[in-house]
């Protein structure tokens, strides 16, 4: 399968993921039985995720969909990020974050402390899909869809140059000597 200038193959079949989201969203239905989690979808990648988790999840629940903005400031040299889309009030509630993938772990580790600076009851990742040999911040992930190897996926919502999304399946870059 051709993306742009890339061959990709399959990678995880829809299957399979629909397999596994139902085994995640059933852990997520005995851990969170009656506690009313807020799901927090980070966009744009984990919609498919977040939508086909949520639909097996049977305790009540609520879902937000929400993106990591990285703006400078005139006054400061860092950047300063921001949670677009967050319009609940997340005092007392059990988050849930719902990640596309996990990669260096930079996405998390700064939408984290933004949240837990609010009196939330407790804060947990779900990941469908976690990279461990890329990971460069400490991150804490109770949920794991996947863990594979360092390679670059497209599918399921996951994107090339915003293409790739809208595929059922995931697939992986085929790695040619000519990429290195
Ligand atoms: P992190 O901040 O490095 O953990 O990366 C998180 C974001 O990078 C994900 O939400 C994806 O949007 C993007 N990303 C990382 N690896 C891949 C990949 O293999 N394919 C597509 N997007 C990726």
């Amino acid at each position: 399968m051709q993306i742009r200038d890339k061959e990709f193959k399959v990678f995880i079949p829809f299957k399979d993921i629909e397999k596994r989201v139902k085994e995640l969203a059933f852990t997520i239905n005995e851990d969170y039985d009656q506690l009313k989690p807020l799901f927090l979808a980070i966009l744009n990648g984990s919609f498919m995720f977040a939508s086909d988790l949520i639909r097996e999840i049977h305790t009540p629940c609520e879902i937000s969909f929400i993106k990591l903005s990285s703006y400078e400031t005139f006054s400061s040299t860092g950047n300063v990020n921001e949670l677009i889309g967050l319009k609940e009030d997340i005092k007392g509630r059990h988050l849930i974050i719902l990640e596309d993938i996990v990669d260096t772990g930079n996405t998390i580790s700064h939408i984290q402390p933004l949240l837990e600076q609010e009196e939330i009851a407790s804060l947990s990742v779900a990941t469908l899909l976690f990279k461990p040999s890329a990971i460069k911040k400490e991150v804490d992930i109770k949920y794991i869809g996947f863990s594979i190897p360092e390679t670059f996926v497209v599918g399921y919502g996951l994107d090339y140059d915003g293409l790739g999304r809208n595929l059922k399946d995931l697939y992986q870059l085929i790695e040619k000597e000519k990429d290195f």
